[in-house]
């Protein structure tokens, strides 16, 4: 099997420093996949890409913000963002969260929870 390529934006020594935080929730990357998604919250986001650098899984893009999603933020916080250029955080990839944590503690403006997926299989 080949070699897993080395993700080109990670930051190891920012992720080493959020594996140590005493705070980090989740299941340190031993949850199912899917069982947890990383909620962002856009009005607190300010584009500094601590998540794309940390998230060991890719789930991460930090790109402008839709419209219909600026549209949706509070005045001030529409503000905050026209100041960081529009920049935000997306999770296009969450169903390759693991539950490692780091984004949450990584964030330098606390704008990532790390949420259960509510689950009912049957049969
Ligand atoms: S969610 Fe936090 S770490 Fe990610 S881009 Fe926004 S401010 Fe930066
Ligand atoms: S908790 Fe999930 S989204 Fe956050 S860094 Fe870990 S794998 Fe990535």
């Amino acid at each position: 099997m080949e070699a897993e390529k080395p993700k080109p934006d990670l930051d190891a020594k920012k992720a080493r420093r959020a594996a140590k935080h005493p705070n980090r929730p989740g299941e340190k990357c031993n949850a199912a996949p899917g069982a947890y998604r990383p909620i962002v919250n856009q009005a607190k986001c300010e584009g500094k890409n601590d998540c794309v650098e940390v998230c060991p899984y890719n789930v991460f893009e930090v790109r402008r913000i839709d419209d219909s999603d600026f549209a949706k933020l509070p005045m001030l916080a529409k503000l905050k963002s026209i100041v960081h250029g529009r920049k935000t955080a997306y999770t296009p990839n969450d169903d390759a969260c693991l539950a490692c944590g780091l984004c949450v503690v990584a964030c330098p403006e606390g704008a990532i929870k790390l949420a259960r997926v509510a689950t009912l299989r049957i049969g």
